[in-house]
């Protein structure tokens, strides 16, 4: 289980705080989606649970253990980070996911760490891409390489900024569907930013709606309601059912 408790940030003493007292709650297996305008936090929570900023005050728990009391590798392999946009430079698929091993390694690679890569390789049906120059490969598949990369890390948490943001519709489907997969197989706990509500209602099961660096709403898909939507994003919305699932629409789409 995350737990992040009274969580506050600020990017310099004189600037005021972009995250404030934040608080979220994830069970092991549980898929939570962070939703917000551009600008109110998101980014930032990520960097902080990750490491790569320090908090002002308040925790970060994993399972009761105060994450930033570890060093960057064992944090590494509790927690992995697929970022919105991705340079692998110029290596080969499978050099990339063997990336997601150096917490395990350090300098070089063993036979060990190269086994994991072609399990991951393998589970992700990547198999046949692992001598391709990662670069060259479509956003999707792209998309799944970085996944692979953060699966190496054999994390029990996994962190996705945007991670459908310049997908077509079929390769983003198929990202959600294979990390689902993932949550619900290896129990790995998910928390992930998406600007789409409906994709959101689809892939999440538990949901913070985040602004001004707070999280002010959160809880299951009954918290999508038009006043929150209102709130948080500052729109009008219509929401329907289609067979017994909610969906929103935008003013631009009924009016
Ligand atoms: P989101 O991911 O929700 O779009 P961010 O976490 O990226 O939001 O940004 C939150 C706020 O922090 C914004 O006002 C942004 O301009 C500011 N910010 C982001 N990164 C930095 C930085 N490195 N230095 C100073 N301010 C930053």
């Amino acid at each position: 289980m995350i737990e992040v408790k009274d969580l506050c940030f600020s990017y310099s003493s004189r600037s005021k705080p972009v995250l404030n007292s934040v608080n979220l709650t994830l069970s092991n297996g549980e898929i939570g989606i962070l939703l917000g305008r551009n600008g109110c936090g998101k980014t930032t929570l990520f960097k902080n649970i990750i490491g790569l900023e320090k908090s002002l005050s308040g925790d970060i728990l994993f399972d009761g253990i105060n994450i930033s009391k570890l060093s960057r590798k064992e944090r590494a392999r509790l927690i992995a980070y697929v970022p919105q946009h991705i340079h692998f430079g110029e290596l080969t698929v499978f050099e990339s996911v063997l990336m997601g091993r150096v917490s395990y390694f350090g300098i070089r690679a063993g036979a060990e760490d190269f086994a994991a890569v072609d399990t991951i390789l393998s589970e992700m049906q990547l198999e046949d891409y692992a001598a391709r120059n990662v670069e060259k490969l479509s956003g999707g598949e792209k998309q799944k390489v970085a996944i692979a990369r953060a699966l190496a890390q054999n994390p029990r948490m996994l962190i996705f900024d945007e991670p459908t943001g310049n997908l077509d519709i079929a390769s983003e489907e198929l990202i959600i569907d294979e990390v689902k997969k993932l949550a619900k197989e290896k129990n790995i706990t998910i928390l992930c930013s998406l600007h789409d509500l409906n994709r959101a209602l689809c892939f999440g099961n538990k949901f913070f709606f985040m602004k001004d660096g707070e999280i002010k709403y959160s809880g299951d898909k009954e918290s999508f309601t038009l006043e929150t939507i209102r709130d948080i994003f500052g729109i009008s919305a219509k929401i329907i059912d289609i067979d017994g699932q909610k969906v929103i629409l935008g003013r631009k789409n009924y009016e």
